[in-house]
């Protein structure tokens, strides 16, 4: 599942070939994911500028001349921008046909994935604006977290989740950021220490910025990686990884089960 920075990947890769272009065509082929409804989606969108694209934790927005258009990928979603020619690809869902010359293909074989128009002023209702801070955003100190974290019970990998607190993480840089910060996944908030806490602050933007940066591909290669792989697999020091050798100390790594979700630390270098 795309987290912070596959969508912060996508977004630099398409948006030099974005910025501008009209949207002269909107086809929609799935009843289910366009907001208000798909005739009406494309009613609105079709004969717009894309004036920029930007990100909002794991959302795209399409801001367009007059209102956004907001995109979440959720399990599976994709998006691969070809020549106009190219043939539809399997578990296309939407195609926007540009001025440009090129198609935006938006897949999906899960059929997650969601689109919504708003106009300027009309209230959001893709969940975009109820999300937390970004990871980025210079409110993420050790007193937010603090604030965040007096008296609760729930763990830390449940905190890096909620997105109504810091937007954009999920279950992959949630066990990357737990372990750069030498903090178990399964420590309530509540127990964390204030200088465990200032660690886990200057974690969160350093390991979510240190991925983005080894996502780095230009248009061709995410292309060819049909819009869904990435660079940064190879980077990642504890998920995927249970049972393998801790790359700091060689222990081996646990794995364990929070709220559904699972998790992957070293018992000796995360306390
Ligand atoms: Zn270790």
């Amino acid at each position: 599942m795309p987290e912070l920075p596959e969508v912060e990947t996508i977004r630099r890769v398409l948006l030099p070939y974005l910025k501008n272009a009209v949207i002269e065509n909107v086809r929609v082929d799935d009843a289910a994911i366009a907001y208000p409804s798909p005739a009406r989606f494309a009613e609105l969108v079709e004969g717009q500028r894309i004036k920029y694209l930007e990100r909002r934790g794991k959302f795209l927005r399409f801001v367009l001349e007059k209102g956004v258009m907001t995109l979440h990928l959720r399990m599976t979603g994709c998006l691969t921008l070809l020549p106009q020619g190219t043939p539809d690809p399997p578990h296309l869902r939407a195609v926007f046909f540009l001025s440009s010359g090129r198609r935006l293909n938006f897949e999906d074989v899960r059929r997650f994935g969601r689109l919504w128009f708003t106009h300027a002023g009309e209230a959001d209702v893709s969940g975009a604006e109820r999300l937390g801070i970004e990871p980025f955003d210079g409110a993420l100190t050790v007193d937010f977290l603090a604030e965040k974290c007096k008296n609760r019970k729930r763990t830390v990998k449940q905190l890096l989740l909620d997105q109504s607190v810091i937007a954009g993480i999920g279950n992959i840089y949630s066990d990357e950021i737990l372990f750069f910060a030498g903090i178990r996944p399964d420590r309530t908030c509540a127990s964390l220490e204030r200088e465990e806490l200032a660690r886990l602050a200057a974690a969160i933007p350093e390991r979510l910025e240190y991925f983005v940066e080894k996502n780095a591909l230009d248009l061709k290669e995410h292309n060819a990686g049909k819009g869904r792989e990435y660079r940064n697999t190879p980077f990642l020091q504890v998920y995927g990884r249970g049972g393998k050798k801790c790359v700091k100390c060689a222990e081996k790594l646990q794995r364990i089960v929070i709220c559904g979700r699972s998790s992957i630390f070293c018992p000796h270098c995360q306390k």
